[in-house]
């Protein structure tokens, strides 16, 4: 059995001063016991990538190193959101790293379960999903929201494992494919199963967060979820033409009819029938104008290839 790899774990943090000193002590005492038993290599790390915190976040992780040679930082220029700032500490990480790990800073991700992933990843897996079998600290909302909405994916085409999100292995030959993926739309659970090489599941039960508040604002979780449908299908814009095919065909068969009643001699209230269909085309016409705009807008960001993150400060 292999052994002995480098191994970094990736927390994205936003404002996570409450949460840091407990996930930093846990975290980095088990990447020294996982290095003490010589399952993970002293070069191994936990980079803590704080995502343009506006409170004392990044203070707080370059005060790591000297408490533990485990610990690394990373420092976005401004907030960038959650799946920018992952990318951003995976990507830093696969040069040094044989495999990496990502992992929210409240906690919530099961961190036993890294033993579970390590085995997998030793077995030789280049990915390994943390599957959450167990969302009872979720409210039912979210739950039911989640469960509707992966359901909405698998229809649009996109490739998704059930109940995971973005605690997962990947090993350094994964990380150098989802590297080439050159998109500024991130949405990594969907372009993670796209990298393919061989993967597994891992299952955990998800908890309460350690401290602090979610930092996932209503207005974020919505980006998210229009993020991951736009950005990984064009379906949306096939219905529109389905719709709009099917509408014509209709519209012109009501022409033939309507004429076929104006010359039997009965005029009075087709023009009502008539205006009706007007405005359901227009509202037809809106709604496709929007959604192709949608892909528009992200051909345009795409031609602009602006940076998806800028490094303000690295240690290591
Ligand atoms: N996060 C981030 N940038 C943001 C928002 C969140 O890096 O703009 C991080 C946050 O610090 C946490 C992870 O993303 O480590 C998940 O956020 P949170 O736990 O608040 O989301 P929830 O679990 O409530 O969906
Ligand atoms: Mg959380």
């Amino acid at each position: 059995m292999r052994n002995n790899d480098t191994l970094y774990i990736v927390v994205p943090c936003y404002n996570e001063e409450e949460a840091l000193p407990e996930t930093s002590r846990v975290l980095l005492g088990r990447v020294a016991e996982l290095a003490d038993a010589g399952r993970v290599s002293r070069e191994s790390r936990v980079l803590f990538v704080d995502d343009g915190s506006t409170d004392g976040t990044w203070k707080y992780i370059s005060g790591l190193k000297a408490v533990s040679p485990y610990a690394a930082g990373l420092k976005l220029s401004r907030n960038r959101g959650h799946q920018n700032a992952l990318l951003a500490g995976l990507l830093s990480a696969k040069d040094d790293a044989d495999m990496a790990i990502s992992i929210d800073a409240d906690l919530q991700d099961d961190v036993s379960a890294i033993d579970r992933f390590l085995d997998k990843y030793y077995e030789g897996c280049d990915v390994v999903y943390g599957v959450r079998s167990d969302r009872r600290s979720d409210s039912a909302f979210k739950r039911g929201a989640a469960r509707l909405y992966y359901r909405i994916l698998q229809r649009m085409g996109v490739e998704i494992v059930p109940e995971h999100a973005d605690c997962r292995l990947m090993s350094r030959r994964a990380l150098d494919a989802l590297a080439e993926f050159k998109e500024v739309n991130l949405f990594l659970r969907g372009l993670v199963p796209m990298v393919g090489f061989p993967s597994a599941t891992v299952e955990y039960a998800r908890r309460e967060r350690t401290a602090g508040s979610s930092k996932y604002s209503v207005k974020k979780m919505l980006g998210l979820a229009w993020q991951g449908i736009t950005s990984m299908s064009v379906r949306p814009i096939r219905l529109i033409l389905a719709l709009g095919v099917t509408l014509l065909v209709l519209g012109l068969a009501a022409v033939v009819a309507f004429s076929i009643v104006t010359a039997c001699g009965n005029p009075e209230w087709k023009w009502t029938i008539l205006l009706a269909a007007i405005a359901a085309a227009c509202g037809l016409n809106l709604a496709a104008v929007g959604v192709v705009g949608e892909y528009v807008g992200k051909i345009y960001l795409e031609a602009k290839a602006r940076p998806r993150f800028m490094v303000e400060d690295y240690f290591k």
